[in-house]
């Protein structure tokens, strides 16, 4: 266990519970962080809290405990159950699919876990999580009790850190997709090569909400990665739905995804570009849809970022908006942390008058239950949905 010590005037967030410590709070380190482990004291000599040591990282700990407690094998069973419960309580019925464990929104800072199906994937986000792999590996399985359980450890290359090779704990159970359900629809997780732990469970009520209006509209999905948008939309009665990405890997998976529930594949219904050059093209021909869905990567990833994002956001939703038919939806998207929903929501605005079309807020949507967010850690709701109408 390391000590770390506070600079005089840097308690404040600590004492309000905020998980993250950033080194620049740090007067001093004594002793060996090696296990992982990591204590809070004040300039004073007094302890804190108790949390995950990444020396590597700006946020140099994560905090897990303000009551002396260690980070131990039984901490994690106990806040694993009370994940589990929570998870009892609010996934929907013929789902298989689902984020068991929400890094801090479950008091489990730097560890995710993704059910899919018999296996699930435990993403360690964090250098200082990466050290508690043992314990927290034997947590899941006794909690969760999972079939299979693959270990993901991007703390490292998160960190910057020099470890890609040890992405993937087990590669003998190399498993190429694992499949899983989601409101009795069928998908596969890529857990090896795919985003995130395999797919973006986070989006599971914007889905069953496009499934809902779908029904006799055309949706442009872009950025549509897995396709699972289009799957839902063809569930609720769409008449036909069209993937853009610019990765035939992930296009090949939508092919997959719409055969396996039942749906057809044409080849005219997944299209491989840049969506900013498709979307000009289908500008220029006045195509009109619809629903477009618009849910693309973080274009911030760090405070830097914003101007350049923004413009980014802007050009696309403009964009998508000149393709949405009268009366039709956009349903438009954000995972950029550093993008406050205020600030989307502004974007999205001027991004309107300059397509010159009116649209109304219907609903805001951002990640479901699984996804819980602590109060203390505002940061992890990162995830932004506004579905808008337009005017007839
Ligand atoms: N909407 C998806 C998640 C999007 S992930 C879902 O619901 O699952 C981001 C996707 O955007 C990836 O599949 C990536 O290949 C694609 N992508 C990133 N930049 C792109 C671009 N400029 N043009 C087209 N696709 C892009």
């Amino acid at each position: 266990m390391i000590r770390l010590g506070l600079k005089p005037g840097r308690e404040a967030s600590v004492a309000r519970h905020h998980p993250w410590l950033f080194s620049g709070a740090l007067a001093s380190r004594d002793g060996d962080g090696s296990d992982g482990h990591a204590e809070i004291v004040d300039f004073r000599g007094r302890a804190l809290a108790r949390g995950s040591y990444s020396p590597d990282s700006q946020i140099v700990a994560r905090l897990w405990t303000f009551d002396g407690r260690l980070a131990d094998a039984s901490l994690f069973q106990e806040r694993f159950r009370a994940a589990r419960r929570l998870r009892q309580a609010v996934v929907p019925p013929d789902t298989t699919g689902f984020r068991a464990i929400n890094s801090e929104g479950d008091l489990c800072p730097g560890v995710l876990l993704d059910n899919y199906g018999d296996t699930a994937v435990l993403e360690l986000l964090t250098g200082g999580t990466e050290r508690w792999e043992s314990d927290l590996t034997d947590a899941a399985r006794e909690v969760f009790s999972p079939p299979k359980i693959i270990v993901r450890r991007t703390g490292a290359d998160r960190d910057g850190g020099s470890r890609p090779e040890s992405r993937i704990q087990n590669p003998e159970s190399k498993i190429e997709v694992v499949p899983f359900t989601e409101n009795g629809l069928r998908f596969f997780a890529d857990i090896p090569g795919g985003q995130k732990t395999g797919f973006f469970l986070d989006q599971r009520d914007n889905r069953i909400r496009l499934q809902a209006l779908a029904a006799g509209r055309t949706v442009l999905n872009l950025f549509s990665y897995t396709g699972a948008f289009s799957v839902a939309a063809l569930a609720g009665g769409a008449g036909r739905a069209v993937d853009v990405d610019s990765s035939e890997a992930a296009l090949d998976l939508s092919r997959q995804h719409r055969r396996a529930n039942g749906f057809p594949a044409e080849a005219c219904d997944f299209v491989r570009a840049d969506v900013f050059e498709d979307l000009r093209r289908r500008v220029e021909a006045r195509e009109s849809w619809g629903i477009v869905v618009c849910d693309p990567p973080a274009f911030a990833r760090k405070r830097g970022d914003v101007p350049r994002a923004a413009r980014g956001y802007k050009d696309i939703n403009r964009l998508a908006m000149e393709l949405v038919e009268p009366g039709g939806w956009l349903l438009t998207c954000s995972c950029s942390g550093q993008i406050s929903p205020d600030l989307f929501q502004k974007i999205v605005f001027s991004a309107s008058l300059d397509a010159g079309r009116s649209f109304s807020i219907v609903a805001r949507q951002g990640a479901g239950a699984d996804h819980p967010v602590s109060l203390d850690c505002p940061e992890g709701e990162y995830l932004k949905g506004l579905w808008l109408s337009r005017e007839t």
